[in-house]
């Protein structure tokens, strides 16, 4: 490594190359603009590392309830602080798997096992896109409750990728850096009923 002594000061965050290569097409371009509390793809928020919470209290609260409200307007499996403009280490989901939406603040998955590639992903801040995203099929994940009590547990399946999108989502990353690139396709519905709809997170 060298250090370049008049390299100028590089911006926070740079958008990496494939954020500017996904635009979406007219027929989906009205699902950018719903629900504007949602970022979308662009914001520099997105590509943040996000700093752990450092104590559980009312603001914490606040925001969670805030992120549920959001997740359900939105009607997603999932959704991240940083995708409500907040650089925090919190997200929500619910798999619909009937244990209702949980919470989790300051996740670590603590092991992985397996691999899933079905059903194809997308995302709340990429609207219409969807791809194939290989995950672990299996987790040991620990986090924090919104009342600051810690939790383990073991997941799979849905539950196991949404955990993985959604932990992505507070490192910055999204479900395009990990897709096959191949299978990144735009859901253009030809009628307004019946077509199939990836999961949101
Ligand atoms: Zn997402």
């Amino acid at each position: 490594m060298t250090i370049e002594k008049d390299k100028p000061v590089v911006a926070e965050v740079s958008l990496p190359n494939i954020d500017s290569t996904i635009s979406p097409p007219p027929e989906v371009q009205f699902m950018w603009a719903e629900i504007p509390e949602i970022v979308k793809l662009g914001d520099p928020v997105l590509r943040k590392v996000a700093p752990p919470v450092r104590h559980c209290n009312k603001e914490t609260q606040a925001t969670v309830k805030r992120m549920i409200e959001i997740m359900r307007k939105a009607n997603g499996l999932g959704l991240a602080a940083p995708q409500i403009g907040i650089s925090t280490r919190i997200f929500v989901y619910d798999a619909g798997e009937g244990d209702g939406v949980q919470v989790m603040i300051n996740p670590v998955i603590q092991s992985r096992k397996g691999l899933q590639t079905d059903p194809p992903e997308g995302c709340l801040s990429i609207p219409g896109l969807q791809g194939v995203v290989p995950r672990a099929e299996t987790l040991r994940v620990t986090a924090f409750d919104e009342r600051g009590r810690s939790q383990t547990k073991r997941v799979s399946g849905l539950e196991a990728r949404i955990i993985q999108h959604e932990l992505d989502h507070l490192d910055g990353i999204l479900f395009i850096d990990h897709a096959d690139p191949d299978s990144l396709t735009w859901l253009v519905d030809d009628d307004d009923e019946g077509a199939p709809h990836a999961p949101r997170e």
